[in-house]
């Protein structure tokens, strides 16, 4: 891994308990005890209420897809050479977030909106990184 590949997620003290979900296999989401809301990216206050008191928390994994574009040139390390998706998505725990959809075609007509998604991982260059799943594939 070299630190300066942009496109290689290094972990900041904020967002290492991310991580160590993702390294388990879980989606671990930040969420204020104050008033309940989870949020994303994962930042020390709370974004609706600037509550410094938060947890982490393990999520569903259940999301819809939001929105996307399809990137026919995606990046060096990725495991197709084909097209990708950059979809935003939304979680059932109510934030959104940017990722992509895999074990899917990477087209308008199988890329449906609201479609449901389910949270997975796939090893991006050395590190594995959160991605969605259409949630029949499952
Ligand atoms: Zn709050």
């Amino acid at each position: 891994m070299s630190m300066t590949d942009p496109l290689i997620p290094v972990p900041t003290p904020e967002t290492q308990p991310f991580w160590d979900g993702v390294e388990s296999g879980e989606l671990r989401l930040p969420r204020c005890t104050d008033c309940g809301g989870a949020y994303f990216p994962p930042s020390p206050g709370c974004p609706s209420c600037t509550s410094r008191r938060t947890e982490w928390i393990t999520a569903s994994g259940d999301a819809t897809l939001y929105s996307y574009v399809i990137n026919h040139r995606p990046p060096s390390g990725w495991d197709s050479d084909g097209p990708m998706s950059v979809a935003l998505v939304r979680l059932a725990e109510g934030p959104m977030l940017v990722s992509t959809v895999v074990d899917c075609e990477q087209t308008p007509q199988a890329l449906i909106l609201d479609m449901p998604l389910r949270a997975t991982f796939r090893r991006f260059a050395d590190t594995d990184v959160l991605c969605f799943a259409p949630e029949a594939t499952r």
